[in-house]
């Protein structure tokens, strides 16, 4: 219970920290604009006119904005924290666009690494040379002392080298894995690459990091994304990452607020837990389950309903089967845990859709935030069920304008259409819940928004946009960024609009991203953000906080 040695600040209490002259985009209806914002220790305490807010400053002299922009701080619906942080040091090879620079990185990084430390990480991109997939052979000699395992930028296949492959055991006998693939050479020796659930054999030889090494890519990470606006995300990990975030909170040092998803195989162990410690707070926050329908459209994992364009007998794979899907999802949704669940191709969507539809129908009505994580593909007829099965589509716009590049080579053009089909599932009534999926893309919302709203792919060759009819407006965008990914972790009575009573969580942008043409938005940058009321970044060089 609370004690009453610590109440929260009563309303005639002094304002700690305040921002005037603002563009206040606040994301609620009622009030959808502000000039100045007023905040009393972790909570905002007004949200109106620079005079509403002069009227109650005390002592404190409050932020001068110049016209910059203020939202709620930006929630990052979908991310894998620790391989973010771990990424931010390890080998940079996602704008490698050669196999000669991707094989020069990998040596220049392998030298600064001890011997026997495995260098993991990397996010390559085949696409960028053409598409050939990367050999062992490609990186052997230059890493004779360590063993490798580096993941395409999807995470959905990996590069071992022969290190790594001895360390893993494996051999041309080794035996194929259900949901996944070992690549092999006409000789049937493995190639190096292992696809999806494949991967598990590699990773398994993977000694775990030090907790110190885990704490510090945990901080890294927060650090990072405070850089990016962003105050909350919602993390897809397991029970392992989930002691490192307890040790964070628990030390006080937490500045990005986490709601952990743990593998849907676990749910009996959440339950237990939640029944022991309950769901936690507005730091840290569990409820729950991440499963998988289907792997990735890079990896030819996603499942369609018709074989791919580009290789008419491979129609991808279901990597969980479905009968357990449903199972787990069924008991777990009993015990009122929430499903989150990734499916990207149309036939895993589908699927997908159905045990949703199934588990309500059995389990019947509660507020239960089904979430799909990914739904990159999904077929037109499926598009309305989103919102009539009350599905969050959660989704990371990003994706778009880098898939965009080569989707429709893989796809073609028609199932293209309704490829990141946000403005038809928000027509059809669908919530958006908007983020990255970090380290498989930057945890940038700024370049999300931009992505969303103008859909030109990195290769600069559409510049009108990739599919242009799904392009969404700014606010639109903004609010899966913010109101939208408050909703789909259930902290919308305490997050995602600025309004007095909710947490003091709000991110500054160097310019209104809703009055300039949205090809402008990538140059936009973030000023500061600010988490329970602290400022936990500021632009360099920027003006005093208060
Ligand atoms: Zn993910």
């Amino acid at each position: 219970m609370l004690s009453s040695c610590s109440p929260r600040p009563t309303a005639d209490a002094p304002v700690t920290m305040a921002i005037v002259n603002a563009h206040i985009w606040t994301g609620n209806p009622k009030q959808p604009w502000a000039e100045a914002i007023a905040l009393r220790g972790d909570r905002i305490a007004i949200v109106g006119s620079n005079d509403d807010v002069k009227k109650s400053l005390g002592d404190v002299k409050p932020v001068d904005a110049h016209g910059e922009m203020v939202t709620p701080g930006f929630i990052d619906s979908h991310v894998h924290f620790l391989d973010g942080g771990r990424q931010l040091s390890s080998v940079q090879l996602r704008d490698a666009k050669t196999p000669a620079e991707f094989i020069q990185r990998i040596k220049a990084f392998a030298a600064t690494v001890p011997a026997g430390t495995w260098i993991t990480g990397g996010d390559w991109d085949h696409q960028l040379w053409g598409g050939e997939l990367p050999r062992h052979e490609w990186i052997d000699s230059v890493t004779p002392n360590n063993p490798v395992a580096i993941a395409r930028l999807d995470g959905h296949m990996i590069l071992a080298n022969a290190l790594a492959m001895r360390d893993a055991k494996v051999s041309t006998a080794s035996k194929a894995v259900a949901g996944g693939t070992i690549v092999r050479d006409a000789s049937g020796a493995p190639t190096g690459i292992f696809k999806d659930n494949a991967q598990d054999i590699i990773f398994g030889a993977i000694p775990d990091p030090s907790p110190e090494m885990s704490d510090r890519a945990l901080n890294a990470a927060m650090k990072y994304v405070a850089e990016q606006g962003v105050t909350s995300v919602a993390h897809m990990g397991t029970w392992g990452d989930l002691a490192v975030f307890e040790r964070a909170h628990k030390a006080g040092t937490m500045i990005t607020r986490i709601s952990a998803a743990v593998p849907i195989s676990t749910w009996a162990r959440l339950r237990d837990t939640i029944a022991a410690r309950g769901r936690g707070d507005d730091w840290l926050h569990i409820g729950g389950l991440k499963g998988f329908a289907d792997g990735s459209l890079g990896s030819h994992t996603a499942a369609f309903l018709e074989p791919y364009t580009d290789a008419p007998k491979d129609s991808g794979l279901l990597v969980t089967p479905p009968d357990s899907l449903y199972a787990w999802g069924s008991a777990a949704d009993k015990a009122g845990l929430q499903l989150i669940v990734h499916a990207i191709g149309d036939r895993a969507i589908r699927t997908q859709l159905d045990i949703f539809q199934r588990i309500e129908r059995e389990n019947g009505a509660r507020d239960r935030r089904f979430r799909i994580e990914h739904a990159q593909h999904i077929a037109p007829s499926d598009i309305a069920r989103f919102a009539k099965l009350h599905v969050i589509a959660s989704m990371q716009p990003y994706h778009a304008i880098d898939d965009g590049r080569w989707a429709e080579k893989e796809i073609g053009h028609e199932r293209a259409k309704t490829s990141y089909a946000w403005k038809s599932l928000l027509d059809s009534g669908a919530l958006l819940a908007f983020g990255s999926d970090w380290d498989v893309a930057p945890p940038i919302p700024l370049e999300g928004i931009y992505a969303a709203a103008t859909r030109a792919t990195t290769d600069g060759k559409n510049p009108g946009g990739w599919i242009p009819e799904q392009k969404i407006g700014v606010e639109e965008a903004l609010r899966a960024y913010t109101s939208g990914g408050a909703y789909a972790m259930f902290a919308d009575s305490t997050r995602g609009t600025l309004e007095p009573g909710k947490l003091a969580d709000l991110t500054m942008i160097d310019r209104d991203i809703t009055k300039i043409a949205p090809v402008e938005i990538k140059d936009a940058h973030i000023v500061m953000t600010v988490v329970g009321g602290k400022v936990v970044y500021q632009r360099a060089g920027d003006r005093a906080a208060h």
